[in-house]
């Protein structure tokens, strides 16, 4: 019987590496920092996601559930991995809680952090209260209270989403795409507009990126049904008159500067690296990318391996993901974590 496979971090990614794991009957260690399993959407407190128009904590929490309580999982909350040493099929592990245990793969699925908008300072987050981030609306909303201006409660009647907020922004050092925050904003939108219907709502873009088949989906029924307004935009600032927001730019289609009154301006924030990366690439001997992620095994034939044999990662620990992706290479590093340590087992 080869040692446990330990999997860290239980968002999307690590509960289905546990999962499937667990499904082919390998005893699994599954370790969180948190205090609780489910990753980001649970939280951070997602209400519906894209593209299953389910409630994250329906959604993830039955993926919580399903890791929960099972005799070949072991889960340790509140935990986190402090020495990782040895070879693949027999690595030593201690836990912050000072538990030891030989495993014999880890799996890091450990996620992302969400980009702070201080860093934006020039979009008036941190200055004035009714400007807000894609996640406290996604609070909001999943907390029953719908969407209202945190200065005093009211009901908007004129949002405005701004997009790439901690992406694609090169003065600020992050140069990707976060991939999903477009289909996000335009799902929120329309959540806002169904909530609110005497809200107008508009999204700033630099370019759309409702990628795949999210783009009639999202992007033209936001327009087509829910009235949507997409203006194409260099935002320069964020102020105030004293009693809107004042989002201020320049509309790159007609080559015009604009000022439009707002009562709420939303940040669709991007995915930052996980703030823990440098200590993750010390304690598991695995290199980072170079914009802080960890970094991905080289060629097709080492999916879901990362540099170093025996340790393997899955979802947006790699980069910007969904989680639909997030989910699948969870599966795929499992598979591959399994593979490695019982090879005649699968081969036969
Ligand atoms: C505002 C917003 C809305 C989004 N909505 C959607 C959506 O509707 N649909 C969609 O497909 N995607 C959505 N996403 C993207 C989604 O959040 C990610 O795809 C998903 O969370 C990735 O799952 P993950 O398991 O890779 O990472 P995470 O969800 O980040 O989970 C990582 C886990 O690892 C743990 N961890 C981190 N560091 C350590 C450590 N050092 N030791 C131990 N544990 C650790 C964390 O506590 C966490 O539980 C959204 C993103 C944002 C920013
Ligand atoms: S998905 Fe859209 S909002 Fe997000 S970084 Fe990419 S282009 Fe910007």
């Amino acid at each position: 019987m080869s040692n446990p496979i330990l999997v860290v971090g239980g968002g999307p990614a690590g509960l289905s590496a546990a999962h499937a794991l667990a499904s082919a009957g390998q005893k699994t260690i599954l370790v969180d920092k948190a205090d609780r399993l489910g990753g980001a959407p649970i939280l951070s407190g997602y209400a519906k996601l894209v593209p299953s128009g389910e409630w994250a904590r329906d959604a993830i929490g039955g993926m919580v559930e399903r890791v929960s309580g099972k005799p070949d999982i072991e889960v340790f909350t509140d935990t986190r991995v402090t020495q990782f040493q040895g070879e693949p099929g027999a690595f030593a592990v201690t836990l912050s809680n000072g538990q030891r245990r030989t495993v014999g793969a880890g799996i890091l699925c450990t996620g992302f952090t969400h980009f702070d908008s201080v860093n934006k300072p020039e979009w008036g987050f941190g200055t004035y209260p009714d400007v807000v981030t894609t996640t406290q609306v996604e609070q909001m909303i999943s907390s029953g209270k719908g969407v209202r201006c945190p200065s005093d409660g009211r009901a908007p009647e004129r949002v405005a989403i701004l997009l790439c907020v901690g992406s694609r922004d090169r003065q600020i050092g992050r140069e990707w795409c976060s991939k999903i925050c477009c289909t996000v904003s335009s799902n929120l939108a329309m959540e806002i507009r169904e909530a609110l219907p005497k809200c107008s709502v508009y999204i700033y873009y630099m370019d759309i990126r409702t990628f795949g088949l999210y783009e009639d989906k999202y992007y033209w029924q936001s327009q087509e049904e829910f009235r949507v307004k997409y203006i194409k935009a260099r935002i320069a600032e964020v102020t105030s008159d004293g009693k809107r927001l004042l989002v201020k730019g320049e509309d790159t289609l007609v080559k015009r500067p604009i000022t439009i009154p707002f009562d709420m301006v939303v940040h669709a924030i991007g995915m930052d690296p996980n703030v823990d990366n440098p200590e993750i690439a010390a304690v598991f001997g695995v290199e980072l990318e170079r914009h802080g992620y960890l970094q991905r095994a080289a060629t097709y034939r080492a999916m879901g391996g990362s540099s170093r044999p025996g340790v393997y990662v899955a979802g947006s620990a790699l980069g910007p993901e969904t989680i639909d992706d997030s989910i699948a290479q969870g599966q795929s590093a499992a598979m591959a974590a399994l593979a490695s340590l019982r090879p005649r087992a699968l081969a036969g």
